[in-house]
This record gives structure tokens, sequence and C-alpha cells, in this order.
């Protein structure tokens, strides 16, 4: 035992090892040291025991050395696990909220890459030589698609919702039906958001049924907002009733002074008639325009396909007192997010099928099923040609919208299902796939690892096939 001890270098010796270069460059010397005292720990507790094999494994200097190497290689990587990284999505949720929601453009990326790498006219109106306002561009574009008056973005939906009742409610009433007190997410909760704002909530209805009458007999001088809320991530089926916002609108017509707003938070935002496209209804930011609400919010990074954004879009006389407010520098849209908006907005705005396709969330929602079949049939040809030997098939699976839209929509989407022999074998293969250096985030079914097609992009083909040959290789060990 003693003998086997005398084998573990000093910290001081450790450090000083050449081998130690590539993880101080990679470490803190503080983590690095916490590293290599649990691998001596570690060593020590098990020659302590007397453990099977280990005058093998640490019977001389150097093999302690590949037995603590090994350890800081391990530690380097699950660290490293822990960076924002690339993952392959496998499981046909297009908006993923864990991972990541909508990917972007390719060319977004080049913007972003092209514009912040120098400096740009952010804040200052190249024609007039002197500062300007970072929301001018998108801005116009967002009154362009959507026909409102006015337009603002932040931070994220959570914030326009916010920054709004803050604005234009604070002291005053914000009337809401109790079927549309969403939680999203885990802490975005309407009550408590609106309770935060500074805004007195006056709940009406119930949980199933909502009549406008409910909100007429509240109404008073007192109220500001008429708030609708997208009931993003659930759906009230059997005995109900709901008011529509343009019948709030109505109301609020009605009114002589101090007329209410009429606010709606749909949540995701569409920009485009998803019908047309053999998805349900959603009522689009326009149309919603149309019938007189007065403000709309929605978030960037739903179906709308962009980055993390808070969008507002409405009257001039409430975007500009949104805009007035204090609040508003504190959710403000950073730069990069800026720019991949007005890239995507861009692509909206050439209202073709082909421009809204290189959004990859519409290109998603959009793909056929003969589409998906092809695409199938390249990954399995692409895994015959790797060597992968597993037995696949091409099934129909489900597939969701995700992101806390379209809640009840299952997509009809199709799948490379690996059979895996059992569904203790198809549990293994799933783990060890999303811990892959580019992890692949798949579903399983029984004994078969789905791997479906809607989500993986062109280039996921070829990274699969590695790691599932590798896969088998390490299998037949
Ligand atoms: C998603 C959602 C939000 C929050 O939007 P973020 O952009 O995630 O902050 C707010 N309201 C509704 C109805 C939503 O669906």
């Amino acid at each position: 035992m003693q003998e086997l001890y005398r084998n573990i270098p000093s910290m001081h010796q450790l450090l000083e090892q050449e081998m130690m270069v590539h993880y101080k460059n990679n470490v803190e010397r503080d983590t690095l040291k916490k590293w290599l005292n649990e691998g001596i720990s570690h060593m020590k507790k098990a020659i302590r025991e007397g453990e099977q094999g280990i005058t093998l494994r640490y019977g001389s200097k150097e093999q302690v050395m590949i037995q603590l190497k090994s350890h800081l290689d391990t530690c380097l990587l699950k660290d490293q696990k822990k960076r924002i990284q690339s993952v392959i999505n496998a499981t046909g949720t297009v908006l993923h909220t864990n991972l990541g929601r909508a990917p972007l453009p390719k060319q977004v990326g080049d913007s972003i890459q092209d514009i912040a790498s120098g400096y740009c006219n952010l804040e200052y109106d190249i024609e007039k030589g002197k500062r300007g306002s970072r929301y001018d561009a998108v801005e116009s574009q967002l009154c362009q698609l959507t026909g409102a008056q006015a337009a603002m973005v932040v931070n994220n939906n959570a914030a326009a919702v916010f920054l709004s009742l803050h604005a234009l409610a604070k002291g005053k009433k914000v009337i809401v039906s109790r079927s549309e007190q969403v939680e999203i997410g885990g802490s975005f909760r309407i009550p408590e958001i609106i309770e935060e704002s500074g805004a007195i909530m006056v709940e009406v209805g119930t949980t199933n049924k909502t009549y406008l009458r409910d909100f007429q007999k509240v109404m008073d001088e007192e109220t500001a907002i008429l708030l609708k809320v997208h009931k993003s991530n659930y759906r009230i089926e059997g005995f109900t009733a709901e008011v529509k916002g343009e019948d709030m609108v109505d109301l609020v017509k009605g009114q002589k002074e101090n007329s209410p707003i009429v606010m709606e938070d749909v949540g995701s935002g569409v920009l485009v008639d998803l019908r047309d496209y053999g998805l349900p209804y959603e009522p689009t930011v326009s149309s919603l325009i149309q019938k007189g609400i007065d403000l709309v919010t929605f978030s960037g990074d739903k179906l709308l396909g962009g980055p993390q954004a808070g969008i507002l879009v409405g009257k001039k006389e409430l975007i500009q007192k949104i805009k007035e407010d204090q609040l508003t520098r504190m959710v403000r849209i950073d730069k990069l997010s800026l720019i991949a908006l007005q890239e995507v907005l861009n692509l909206y705005m050439q209202k073709s099928q082909k421009a809204y396709r290189a959004l990859p969330i519409m290109d998603m929602l959009m793909i056929s099923k003969e589409e998906l079949q092809i695409k199938g049939e390249k990954l399995q040809k692409q895994l015959a040609e790797e060597g992968v030997t597993y037995e696949t098939h091409l099934v129909s699976c489900q597939d969701q919208p995700g992101g806390g839209s379209l809640p009840t929509t299952v997509l009809d989407g199709m799948a490379v299902a690996i059979h895996c022999g059992d569904e203790d074998a198809a549990g293994k293969m799933l783990i060890a796939l999303r811990h892959e250096e580019i992890p692949i985030i798949a579903r399983i079914k029984e004994e078969f690892v789905l791997l479906s097609l809607r989500t993986l992009r062109e280039e996921d083909s070829m990274i699969i096939s590695k790691a599932l040959k590798m896969y088998q290789m390490k299998g037949m060990a």
C-alpha cells in the first residue's frame, strides 16, 4: 500500500508536469488543482480499500499519470459540454425551447458578422449626420408588414408585455379573463406580471367561459387596458366561450371619454397566413391590427423564426408613450439581435414562399411529406454508405410546432427508425448520441431510436452516420 501511495506525485510536482500545459490553457489554476485533488483522493481511496486491479492501475508513476490524465480529460469535457454549442435536433419539435427556439437563416449570421465586426449606424442618422434611433429600420419594416402605425422592439416578449402595462396602466385597472391567466415557461405568469407592473388586475369570467358583458360590467374610468392573452401552451375544450379582441374593440368604442385600450399578447405572432401551407389558423398580426386592436405584442423567436426579441406594434401615441417609459432602456434590444431581426423581416418583405422557406422555422413547418420521404431515403443511404449495419425503417411519426405555439397541433412527420434490438439498447443508444461531440438529441419508441427528419438539416446526415458507425464499432469491441 505504501509503495502505491509513493507513486502519487505531490500537487507541486503535478502542476510542473509538461502535460499540464494543455489544461492550464483551458482552465484556471484553482479549478485544475480541484480536479487533481479529486483524482488523487479517488486513487487514495481505491488503494486504501484495496480495490481490485489497483496494482495494475497505480503500479508505476507513469500509470498514475495516465489515470490522472483520463480524469482531467473527463472533467474538461464536462466543463466544455456546458458551453453553448451546436446540437442536432432529431426530435421533430420545431421550436424547441431547450434547444434555442428558432434557428436563424445562414445569411443572418453573415450579416451579423459583416455589420457587427465593425462600426455601424445603430444610433446614427446618416442623412442628418447626427444621433438617430436604433428602432428606425425595423420599425419601418414592421409597420409595412403589419399595417400598424408604429412599432418598437425590446429584449423579449415578456419585457414587451411588462413594459406596456407599466407605461400604459400603472395605478390603473387591467381587465383580463380568468381563462387567460397564462404561465409561460416557468416564471412568466400573467397575474404576477400585471401586479409587478403596478397595474391593478381585474379578473372576469370563469375558467371555461367569459363573455363580453363580463368586461362591460367592470369597465370604468379607472380602466386602462382590456387585455387578451394567447393561450399559447394549452387549450380549453368543451363547454367554452371566449371574447374576441375585435369584440373588445367594439365595446371600447362605445365609451365616450377616457376609453381603455385593447391590448393583445399573441405570444408567437405570425406574419403569414399559415393556412396557405396546410397548417392550422393563427390570426396574423396584420389581421389583428386591421380589426382595430390598439397594441399587439409578440416574440421574435417563436413562429416568426427570428432572434430573441419582443415586438410591439400598434397605435402611434401608445408606442410613443411606451418609448418614453424609463424601463425601455432596461429592456432594450441589443445590436446583434436587432441586426438579425432586420434580416429576418427583410425575408418576410419579399412575400414569396421561397423567401419564407429561407427561414428554418417556416421551412420545417412547410415541408411536405414527399420532401420528408426524400430526406429519409438520403439519410438511410448515407448510413449504409458509412457502413452502419443497424436495421433502419422509414416510418411515420408525430412532430410538434413546439415553443408554446399551436399547442394541440400535431404535424405528420417521418423518421428514420433505428432498430436497436430491445428497449434497453435503444435507451443506451439515445444517451450515447447525446454524448457525441456534436450532441444528437433524438427520441425513442419501444426498441427504436427515432430520428425525425423534419428538424434535421442536410449537413446533419453525415455527422449522424459517423456517430452511429462509431457507436456500432464500440459495441462490437
Ligand atoms: C411566449 C410567450 C410570452 C413570452 O415571450 P418571450 O419572448 O419568451 O419572452 C408571453 N406571452 C405569451 C402569450 C407567450 O406565448
